[in-house]
């Protein structure tokens, strides 16, 4: 491991050099997950080395690049409005060269080309790394597409540059890929089989961005609780792994573990979980650790067992409570958020009702929620009919936003009048005079700046709230800081 350590900071220091040298610039902008944004940072990475600077300024670009999300066909169109803004900076930026990449790029592959002139280069998720060569074609004249998924590739040999970053809190992607073939959802087919990095390189990361002052991570993968190290190669191969290799396999409570321990002082998050893959072993991780927040992005998809299974979700409702009273009764001031969708093929309104009880259940303390959405190529696509009515898709969507602004409301309740740690992140939006971050909890908190400053530990007493923030006033400096 040593050599790979000395190349780090060599091909660091070149970049820092490259960078100052680098003539060439790179406009880059992510849509969708936070995978989409740390996949930036590492393409950021790769094109430093090829002699990019990245640029706010669309005007100016040699190339631009769009990291594309394909979860929703919302998400689809807003990258086709993207593009059409291109084709007009085009007309009096002609030199420049505009890239696709991510899930989008997967799905459509080279269709993106025929479907959208302005789109000279079509990349997958697991073809970074070509895009030095693609440029080149490009440059040569030719359209070019890499759109290969990959067995092994989790980019652990690359340090990301981290882009629109406010210098406290990074993501650290730990795994690529989704092996759990949800019916109504593209991932797997956009980003390929799972596979978990090396937790070597996830460990130089978490010390580098420390040494750096990062204060928080976020460990990231579509389906973290499905981390799983033993030499490298796909999750599903594991049984056909040596014995060794399993004796030392390395999954995600081991993982959350040794990042804890490797820096005591960094908050860490991670996302997204999975309720058929959580074990309790991963809680009894987040307990033992002050270092890992109390909050976990649990999504449930829906609350009806009929639903959940025409989903293939690997759960049944009462497996989820079950799970629930598991976190609740091992971490009790645990918080939980989830994804939600509504109007899924043949839900009926006691489906739906089920959904409402077990939100009802659960209470939430956020939640990210959305109608469903037909995506092509999957088997929800494939095999069952769209035929929620719209009209009763959106009836049913203010009913889960409402019951959810509720339970926010009753959640953020549960802080008011106590001192929490907050991490700051920022200026507060609506106010040039009060700092913003978050609790362990997930939670925005605002409070008046004093002479703290971005990247403090501060406690806060919160005085008032309203359904998503605390507000209130610093009482001093955390003993985290
Ligand atoms: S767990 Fe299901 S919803 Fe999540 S990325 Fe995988 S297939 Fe998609």
């Amino acid at each position: 491991m040593e050599k790979i350590i000395d190349e780090y900071k060599q091909g660091e220091s070149l970049i820092l050099e490259a960078k100052e040298n680098n003539q060439r610039k790179l406009f880059i902008e992510s849509y969708g997950c936070a995978m989409n944004f740390s996949d930036s940072e590492i393409v950021a990475s790769i094109l430093a080395n090829e002699g990019f600077n990245t640029t706010q300024n669309l005007e100016d670009a040699d190339l631009v690049l769009v990291n594309t999300c394909s979860i929703r066909d919302k998400a689809e169109q807003t990258i086709r409005k993207r593009l059409e803004k291109y084709n007009a900076v085009k007309k009096i930026n002609p030199k420049m060269k505009v890239g696709v990449l991510g899930c989008m790029a997967e799905r459509l592959k080279e269709k993106f080309l025929e479907e959208e002139k302005i789109v000279d280069l079509v990349v997958g998720p697991d073809a970074y790394k070509d895009l030095p060569n693609l440029i080149a074609e490009v440059e040569d004249g030719r359209n070019a597409v890499n759109v290969i998924l990959s067995k092994e590739e989790t980019y652990a040999d690359i340090s990301p540059i981290r882009l629109n970053s406010n210098g406290v809190t990074a993501f650290v992607s730990i795994t690529r890929g989704c092996d759990n073939m949800c019916t109504f959802c593209v991932v797997p087919f956009t980003r390929g089989r799972e596979r978990s990095r090396n937790p070597q390189s996830i460990l130089e990361e978490v010390n580098d961005l420390w040494n750096k002052g990062y204060k928080e991570i976020t460990l990231l993968g579509q389906n973290v609780d499905s981390y799983l190290w033993y030499g490298g190669g796909l999750k599903k191969d594991f049984v056909k792994a040596s014995e060794i290799q399993q004796a030392t396999a390395i999954n995600f409570s081991k993982l959350l573990d040794l990042c804890a321990q490797a820096q005591p002082k960094m908050r860490i998050r991670f996302s997204t979980s999975n309720p058929q893959d959580m074990s309790l072993d991963v809680i009894k991780t987040m307990a033992k650790h002050n270092n890992i927040c109390n909050y976990i992005h649990l999504p449930v998809q829906s609350g009806s067992n009929r639903i959940l299974k025409e989903m293939n979700r690997q759960h049944t409702r009462e497996e989820y409570f079950e799970l629930i009273d598991n976190i609740k009764r091992i971490i009790p001031d645990c918080t939980i958020s989830h994804d939600l969708i509504v109007g899924f093929p043949t839900e009926t309104e006691e489906d739906h009702q089920d959904t409402l009880s077990l939100m009802e259940y659960v209470k939430y303390s956020f939640g990210y929620m959305f109608t469903y959405s037909e995506r092509p190529g999957t088997l929800a696509e494939r095999k069952m009919k769209d035929d929620i009515p719209e009209a009763v898709k959106k009836r049913r969507f203010n009913d889960i936003l409402q019951l959810q602004q509720k339970h926010s409301l009753y959640r953020t309740q549960q802080d008011l009048g106590k001192i929490v740690e907050v991490l700051i992140e920022k200026e507060s939006k609506k106010s040039s005079a009060h700092w913003s971050g978050r609790n362990e909890h997930n939670t925005v908190v605002v409070f008046p700046k004093e002479n703290y400053k971005i990247g403090d530990f501060v406690n806060v007493k919160a005085n008032e709230c309203t359904s998503a923030t605390l507000i209130g006033e610093a009482v001093g400096l955390s003993n985290n800081n």
